[in-house]
């Protein structure tokens, strides 16, 4: 019995080990890809379903990394997080989208938001409203055009400091949305005080709304919860038509997924807005 216990003490460990190894070449291969700009951005459109309009953009994170091809960021943002990598990440991110944001609307396209998504490490930082005014001076991105997008569980990890982070980015006058909402825990009073102007459905209600009633009346309640408390309302996931069917029913007017678009390159974002979107 000693001995089986040694063996399986040996494999653990050895497994344990590759583990280890597997992190630290991923955090040294994140290191270089930022400062070898194999970090790239997708945009994803937001449309305004009444019109078809696109009125945001959400940018969205990618890694071509120099063997695996390209990574999502499922895959590394929270080694990122760990790391502290995501400031220096997250900075590139929200300067990469501001510049392009800036740079359509110099192109003579209607301007639109640009979404970004904050992680709970950059949220946590007390120079985050600094550093963001910075990157709109450099960019000339007037900030009603900056939405941020902060997942309900970011907010609840210190709602109070947070809501004060909050605050102080909307008097700057960015936008701000809730991620992913109905899938953190922050309560209906919480909810009321936040300074936010947005709810995002997160898409795993969104896509049962078909088949399971429950996810439908979800859905539902957080519409017309965004309707009382005045906020706008976006949901994500739409793949479908009967889908967006079903939300339009519902006074859901903003809707985000692969109906209308798949996250794409600036480029092919160009070439949309040239078009115009068609679903
Ligand atoms: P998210 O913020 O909830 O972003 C939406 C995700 O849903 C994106 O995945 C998008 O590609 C995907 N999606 C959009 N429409 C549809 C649809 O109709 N069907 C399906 N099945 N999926 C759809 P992506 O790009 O892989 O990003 C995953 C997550 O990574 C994001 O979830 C966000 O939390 C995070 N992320 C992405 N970019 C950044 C970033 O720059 N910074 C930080 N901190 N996190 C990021
Ligand atoms: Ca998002
Ligand atoms: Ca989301
Ligand atoms: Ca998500």
């Amino acid at each position: 019995a000693k001995e089986r216990d040694g063996n399986n003490f040996q494999f653990f460990s050895s497994e344990m080990n590759i583990k280890v190894l597997e992190r630290m070449m991923l955090e040294n291969s994140m290191r270089k890809a930022l400062e070898r700009e194999d970090l790239f951005l997708l945009y994803q459109p937001q449309v305004d379903t009444r019109t078809g309009e696109i009125t945001g953009l959400e940018a969205l994170l990618r890694w071509r990394h120099p063997d695996m091809g390209v990574i999502v960021p499922d895959k590394f943002i929270y080694l990122a997080e760990e790391t502290g990598l995501i400031i220096p990440i997250g900075e590139w991110v929200l300067r990469t989208a501001c510049f392009q944001a800036k740079a359509w609307q110099q192109q003579g396209f209607p301007p639109m938001r640009m979404a970004v998504n904050l992680s709970a490490k950059q949220f946590a930082q007390k120079d985050l409203s600094g550093t963001i005014a910075a990157i709109l001076l450099e960019s000339g991105l007037d900030p009603d055009w900056l939405e941020l997008e902060i997942t309900e569980s970011t907010i609840m990890k210190d709602p109070d400091s947070n809501t004060r982070m909050l605050q102080k980015l909307k008097d700057m006058g960015i936008s701000l949305a809730i991620d992913d909402f109905g899938t953190g825990y922050s309560s209906l009073s919480y909810l009321k005080h936040f300074p936010i102007n947005r709810l995002k459905i997160d898409r795993m209600f969104v896509r049962d709304i078909a088949i399971n009633p429950d996810d439908a009346a979800i859905v539902e309640i957080i519409i017309s919860m965004a309707h009382t408390l005045k906020l706008s309302v976006t949901a994500e996931g739409v793949e479908t038509r009967p889908l967006m069917e079903f939300l339009a029913s519902r006074n859901c007017v903003e809707m985000q997924g692969y109906l209308f678009s798949r996250p794409v390159t600036a480029e092919e974002i160009t070439t949309i807005l040239e078009n115009g979107l068609k679903y």
